[in-house]
C-alpha cells in the first residue's frame, strides 16, 4: 500500500475549516501527540467486570429509571462503523432485544486504551440510547446532562480515532484492525 491521503471518515459533517486544520496537523505529524498532551490520563477500567461497575455507577447517578442493563463488556469484534446519520460514528453499540427486554452495552476493545474522558463519553452516549434511540436534540441533551463537555469530547474522540488510524498505518503498514 502506498501512502494515501489520510482518511477523515470519522469527521464527516464537520465544517471544512476544521477539517483543514486536522489535515494540516496530520501532515505535520502532530495530531496524535497533541491529543496525548491534551488527554494524558488513562483509565483503569480494564475488564468487563470493571466496565460493568463503571456503567452501573454512571447509570445510578444519572439514569436510575432507565431500563435494566443485562450485560456490559468490551468487544474486540466490534468495529468502529459509521452511522447512517453521517455525522455520527458508532464506536459501541446498544442492542435492545425487545422480546426479552434486555439491554446490552458493548464497547469496542480499543477504548480500553483510550484516555479516560473518551471512555466516559462513549458510555454516556450508550446510556443515553437507553432512552433516546435517535441522535436528536433530546438525545444530546441527555448526553450533555451526564457530561457537560460531551460535544468537545466527541469531536476529540473522532480526532483520536483519526490519528490512531493514520499512525497505525504508518507504523505497521497493516493498518488497524478494521479490515472486513
Ligand atoms: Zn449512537
Amino acid at each position: 500500500m502506498t501512502a494515501a491521503p489520510p482518511t477523515l471518515k470519522y469527521l464527516n459533517g464537520y465544517p471544512p475549516h476544521l477539517l483543514a486544520d486536522v489535515r494540516r496537523m496530520l501532515d505535520e505529524g502532530r495530531l496524535g501527540s497533541t491529543l496525548r498532551q491534551r488527554y494524558p490520563q488513562a483509565h483503569e477500567v480494564r475488564t468487563d467486570g470493571a466496565l460493568y461497575d463503571y456503567v452501573a455507577a454512571l447509570k445510578a447517578r444519572h439514569m436510575r429509571n432507565a431500563g435494566q442493563i443485562s450485560k456490559v463488556g468490551y468487544d474486540n469484534r466490534l468495529r468502529v462503523i459509521q452511522h447512517a446519520l453521517g455525522t455520527h460514528t458508532t464506536v459501541s453499540r446498544v442492542q435492545g432485544d425487545k422480546l426479552k427486554a434486555k439491554r446490552e452495552i458493548r464497547v469496542a476493545s480499543l477504548f480500553r486504551d483510550a484516555p479516560a474522558p473518551f471512555l466516559k463519553m462513549i458510555v454516556v452516549h450508550e446510556l443515553a440510547h437507553l432512552k433516546e434511540r435517535e441522535h436528536d436534540k433530546p438525545f444530546y441533551a441527555l448526553c450533555t446532562h451526564m457530561e457537560p463537555d460531551y460535544h468537545q469530547l466527541e469531536f476529540d474522540l473522532r480526532l483520536w480515532l483519526t490519528a490512531r488510524d493514520v499512525e497505525g498505518a504508518e507504523a505497521g503498514r497493516a493498518g488497524p484492525d478494521e479490515d472486513s
